[in-house]
This record gives structure tokens, sequence and C-alpha cells, in this order.
């Protein structure tokens, strides 16, 4: 079996693990970053980068080519039928960055992964992790399988996902960023403390006549949770929670083919049922639905897994936390996790820090999300905060744009205090 050596690989190259590659390249860690697919995703999913990420992003020198490619959102405001209830101001948060940047994550996953090749350092794909154990005091042997397709069936062709070879990766250090359903956290046998259930959503892309305003719009309807983002190019998606009863897939994988079939009569049904169902949720939206550009439901699970590590394999973005859409918290947190991350296994690899040093970065990172999934502390109301955002402060916070230092500052607007529990 072939053999690889390196100081740190990382598991998955969705956004977090590119990041974290990034950061690793940066640090001047050698580093080895796999994904079992066979290019970044092609679809928009967590489709808002907030302030500190473009910062943070600004640091390795991507977020010039974002800003050229996403919308500059400065404001969030929240409704309840056709009453505006309140409102987020970025431009009152100060920083180089004061607004959201839209754009699909596709687009960041394809900047992140051309920045990280001019470090000298290429995502190995269709490599799938498949184990881990400890070899000696300070290496791990990661199993890795280089997977390849054949076409079988004669009438109706069928691509088959095997196994070409398997190979070994000595490591000192394996980064999970392998997403909402990590081996990498079951290998290490790290379990799961969930928040509220499971919520589940219905999100539609698609052109419209209008621009619209440069605004996301969080729209409280009964006990659902709904988000318009207003994309470049005159894009528009809905995110619609569904109700009790409204079937949606679990949580899918990412799509990667670029083109999307269309069916004619299908999308005019699904076109229909947006215009309606918006009309119902928000009755301010004016914009004609044109044409559907993508659609999918998804499960979100409110979910922090019980450390984000041990030992020399840890966690970051998705494979260690999940919360519902609106905030995009999830994608957004796990930026910053990779930051502080590097900055340990750096201090662990170069300067013989001992390993202690994760254990501190778990208990942060496990205490910030017990607080953001409102299992520790939440969002407290003034004597004078607003009637309307005192009764919805607990469902409020995952819509908040905002992880870190960052979110007391948005909940200072809407006079909420965030207790950290
Ligand atoms: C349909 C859909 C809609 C979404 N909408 C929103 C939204 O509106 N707002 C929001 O905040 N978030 C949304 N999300 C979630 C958002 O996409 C995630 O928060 C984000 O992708 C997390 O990034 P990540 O890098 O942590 O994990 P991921 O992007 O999941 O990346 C993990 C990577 O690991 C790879 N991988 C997994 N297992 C292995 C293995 N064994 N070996 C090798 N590689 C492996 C996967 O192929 C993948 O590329 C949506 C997700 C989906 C699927």
């Amino acid at each position: 079996m072939r053999e690889i050596r390196t100081e740190v690989l990382v598991v998955g190259a969705g956004p977090v693990g590119l990041c974290t590659a990034l950061l690793l390249a940066e640090a001047g860690l050698e580093t080895v970053i796999i994904d079992r697919e066979q290019r970044t995703a092609a679809r928009s999913y967590a489709c808002a980068l907030h302030p500190a990420s473009l910062e943070l992003l600004d640091r390795l020198g991507v977020t010039p080519a974002l800003l050229d490619l996403g919308r500059r959102i400065p404001k969030v405001g929240f409704y309840e039928g056709t009453a505006r209830r309140a409102e987020l101001d970025f431009s009152r948060c100060g920083g180089r960055f004061p607004f959201l940047l839209l754009l699909p994550q596709s687009e960041l996953e394809s900047a992140l992964e051309q920045r990280l090749r001019q470090t000298g350092t290429a995502v190995t794909w269709n490599c799938r992790f498949a184990d881990v154990t400890k070899e000696g005091e300070d290496e791990l042997l990661a199993q890795l399988e280089e997977l390849g397709g054949t076409s079988t069936g004669y009438i109706v062709p069928h691509w088959e996902l095997t196994v070409k070879n398997r190979l070994a990766c000595r490591t000192q250090f394996v980064v999970g960023a392998d997403g909402v359903h990590s081996l990498v956290r079951e290998r290490a046998g790290i379990g799961l403390v969930h928040g509220a259930g499971v919520e589940r959503f219905a999100a539609y892309e698609f052109l419209s006549d209008q621009a619209g305003e440069d605004e996301i719009r969080v729209v409280l309807e009964g006990q659902t949770t709904n988000v318009l983002w207003p994309l470049p190019e005159r894009r528009f998606r809905w995110t619609f929670q569904l109700t009790q009863g409204e079937l949606a897939a679990e949580f899918p994988e990412k799509e990667r083919r670029a083109v999307r079939v269309a069916h004619l009569a299908v999308d005019e049904r699904i076109r229909q049922h947006v215009q309606r169902l918006a009309a119902k949720r928000a009755p301010w939206f004016q914009a004609t639905v044109k044409e559907i550009a993508w659609c999918t439901e998804v499960a979100f699970e409110h979910q922090v897994a019980r450390e984000f590590g041990r030992d020399r394999c840890w966690l970051a973005g998705d494979a260690a936390h999940q919360t519902g859409p609106a905030g995009v918290q999830s994608m957004n947190a796990g930026f910053a996790e990779a930051e502080t991350l590097v900055r340990h296994l750096r201090a662990c690899l170069r300067d013989d820090a001992p390993l202690a040093r994760l254990t501190a970065y778990s208990d942060q990172q496990v205490a910030a999300w017990r607080g953001l999934l409102g299992l520790a502390g939440g969002l407290k109301p003034r004597a004078d905060t607003d009637a309307w955002v005192r009764d919805h402060a607990a469902r409020l916070l995952p819509c908040l744009p905002a992880t870190g230092a960052a979110l007391a500052g948005l909940a200072n607007q809407l006079k909420l205090d965030l207790d950290p529990g």
C-alpha cells in the first residue's frame, strides 16, 4: 500500500476545509487536503459571508475576488406579515466590511480552491477518508481510499463508485472538516448534543424582473422562519421553513453538476408555488418569479459536538455543529474555528506547545455553540426592548448573521443582551 506523510491531513474540501488548508499553508505547515468528491460544489447553499469572515478571508488574499462576485447587503429586516418589526444595520458596526456579502457557495469554494493552488497546495479529489489509528505517541495513520467510477448496465447505464487504491497517510494531526455526517467525528468517538429538533426548509432560487432592495428579509410567520436573499444579477432565493407534516429530504449531499436539467411543466408549477407561498407569508413581496434556477429541500439539526476533537483529531465547521440557515452561522463560525485551530496546531508543531492548548480550543467552541443553540444563556431583553423583539428573542438568535464577539454587537442593535450562559 502506498504511504504518504504530512504534518496535517485535512479531510473535506468544503469552504471550511479549504480555508483550514489555506491557513495551514500560510502558517508554513505541511498539509494534505482530500475530498471524496470530484470537484467543488455547484450550487449556492450557504450564500452569505459575515463581515468577520470577509476580514479573515482578506488576510488570506481571497476577499478582493469575492467582492467582485458578490452583492453587498448592509441591512437585515425582520418582518411579520406586512409589518416591519426590527432591523439590523451593518453600517453601524464599523470595520472594513460593514455589510454581508451574498454570493453562491460554489463561487466561494472556487475562489478558495484557486487561492489554495497559488500557495502550492492542491486538493486531492476523489479521495475518501476511511479510518484513523494512533501510531506511537505523536503520529496518526489515516486510511484513505482513491475513488474511481465505472459505468455498469446496458439499457440503463449506472455510474458506480469503486475504490481504485488504498493508501495510508502518516500525519501528526487530522482536521475533520468533513461536514455534518463527519466520519472523522465518528471515528474519534465524539457524540453530539442536540438543541431544538430538526427544522425542514425548501429553498428556491429564481430570476426576477427586479433587483430588489439591498436587504435580507427574515419573515417570522406562525411557527415558520423564512428568508428572502437578494443575490447578484436579479436573482433571489426564498428559503421557506416547511410546517409539520410537509416532508423534506434529510441533509443532502452537495450537488457537483453545474448544469440543472429544467423540466418546463414542473418548473412552471414550482414558479407558481413560490409566488403563492411568498404572497401568503410575505404580502409585501412584489417581484415576479420569472425563472426557477434551482430548488431543493433540506433538513437542519440544531446540534453541537460534545468536544471539538481529542488528542490529534480535531473538528471545524459543520463536522462539529449545525443550526438553521437564516443567520448563516455554521459556515461562518467554521472559518473562525479554522483560524483558531490552525494557530494552536502551529504552536504545537513549531513551538512545542502542549496538546492541552487544543482542549482549550474545544472548551471555548463548545461553550460558544451551546450559547448559539440556546442550550445555555441566550438573548436577554432589557427594560426598553421592543415588545415584539422581546417575545421573539429566542427565535431571533439563529437569525442574527454573526458569531463570536460580533454577535453581541448585533444583538445590542435590537436592545438585547447576549448572555453567554
Ligand atoms: C441544500 C443545502 C442548502 C443550504 N442552505 C444553507 C443556508 O441557506 N444557510 C446556511 O447557513 N447554510 C446552508 N447550508 C449549509 C452549508 O452549506 C454548510 O454550513 C457549509 O457547507 C459547511 O461547510 P463545511 O466546509 O463545514 O462542510 P461541507 O461544505 O459539508 O464540506 C464537507 C466536505 O467534506 C467532504 N467529505 C465528507 N466525508 C468525507 C470523507 N469521508 N472523505 C473525504 N471527504 C469527505 C464532502 O464531500 C464535502 O466536500 C445548506 C446546505 C445544503 C446542502
